[in-house]
């Protein structure tokens, strides 16, 4: 698979990621080593994941299965933000919260630094020059490679940039949003922002929490699924499958995968890899077969007919704010 760097740096990472949100424990260590597998030997250099997914058993899974494998031949990316205990130092991006944390996530995937360590929300509570100051000690500490950021608005990453600059600190390289057929409000903040600064995008949920796979209909909730598995009420796929101008648009886009003849998935993952700001599509996967199938939008040619077709399909409903 092709690499390209993130950002302003010099870190290749491929146009597809593979995260381990819910998946992980979903589906068991088991499974997810055989995914992890599929993904790498399909030329996948990025796995994404966080201390709180399933609160640290995603990265403990993860450090097991890439036991076996060469550690400079991947591209770790995780997390640091929301709360691992009830404790009121245990969350945000405080300098304490932010070291401890850091053993945390390299313990569990038994590993010396992570590649690109994410803020995964923005803190208003802590001064930015003291998260960036801690940032940047982890860069020197050799802990952390890189850093960004996750669901910073432009402004906020406006600042991070200022504030690393007079400070001397790295700027944040990447920052990873929400982005698929469903949700675009990055298009109008975030990308062009990311764009201008050069920091690379690593988007989340291309398949909208599975819902552009078309498995969802209205009041039918497919056995085995992330809904039917895992409830999630009150979560984004659970407004989705009950909200009726969701499934409009699924229906349009539906005709235009028809027409096109290229099915569902690859054309929602395709949809986000058409965006030259997207370094990386972040695939989430309960089975390999999803990998293997949603891998097929590298090879679809984004033409300008296509694109007409899905940006009608795709625009003009109350939907856009989701
Ligand atoms: P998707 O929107 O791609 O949803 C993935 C889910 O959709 C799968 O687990 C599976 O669910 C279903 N699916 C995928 N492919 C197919 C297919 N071909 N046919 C049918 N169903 C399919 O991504 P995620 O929401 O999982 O997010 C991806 C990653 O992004 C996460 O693992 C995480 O690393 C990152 N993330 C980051 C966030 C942040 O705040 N920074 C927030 C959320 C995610 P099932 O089969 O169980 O129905």
């Amino acid at each position: 698979m092709e690499t390209q760097t993130l950002g302003r740096s010099g870190l290749r990472v491929t146009p597809l990621a593979f995260g381990s949100w819910l998946t992980f424990s979903q589906g068991g260590l088991k499974n997810a080593s055989k995914m992890v597998d599929y993904a790498l030997e399909r030329g996948i250099n990025l796995l994404d994941t966080a201390d709180i997914y399933d609160n640290g058993a995603a990265e403990s899974m993860l450090g097991r299965i890439l036991t076996k494998r060469r550690r400079q031949h991947i591209v770790i990316a995780t997390k640091v933000y929301w709360n691992m205990s009830d404790d009121s130092n245990d969350w945000g991006l405080s300098r304490k919260h932010i070291f401890e944390s850091i053993d945390g996530s390299l313990q569990r995937m038994q590993t010396d630094y992570v590649d690109l360590y994410q803020c995964h929300r923005f803190d208003p509570t802590v001064p930015l020059d003291e998260t960036i100051r801690a940032m940047g000690d982890l860069i020197r500490m050799g802990k952390v490679l890189y850093w960004g950021t996750s669901c910073w608005t432009g402004a906020q990453l406006h600042e991070a940039c200022e504030i690393a600059d007079r400070l001397n600190v790295p700027r944040p390289i990447s920052e990873q949003p929400p982005y698929n057929m469903l949700s675009r409000q990055i298009e109008e903040d975030v990308l062009p922002t990311c764009a201008e600064l050069d920091i690379g995008v690593i988007n989340w949920s291309p398949l909208a929490q599975g819902f552009l796979s078309g498995k969802y209909s209205p009041g039918v909730i497919p056995e085995g699924s992330r809904k039917a598995q895992l409830g999630l009420s009150g979560m984004f796929l659970d407004q989705v499958i009950s909200n009726d101008k969701a499934y409009d648009r699924l229906g349009r886009i539906k005709a235009v995968a028809q027409q096109f003849g290229i099915e569902l998935p690859v054309l929602a993952v395709a949809w986000c890899l058409r965006r030259p700001e997207l370094t990386s599509v972040i695939l989430g996967a309960s089975k390999i077969s999803q990998i293997e199938q949603n891998i097929k939008a590298l090879e679809i040619e984004w033409t300008a007919e296509l694109d007409a077709a899905c940006e009608s399909a795709c625009s003009g409903d109350p939907l856009q704010t989701v």
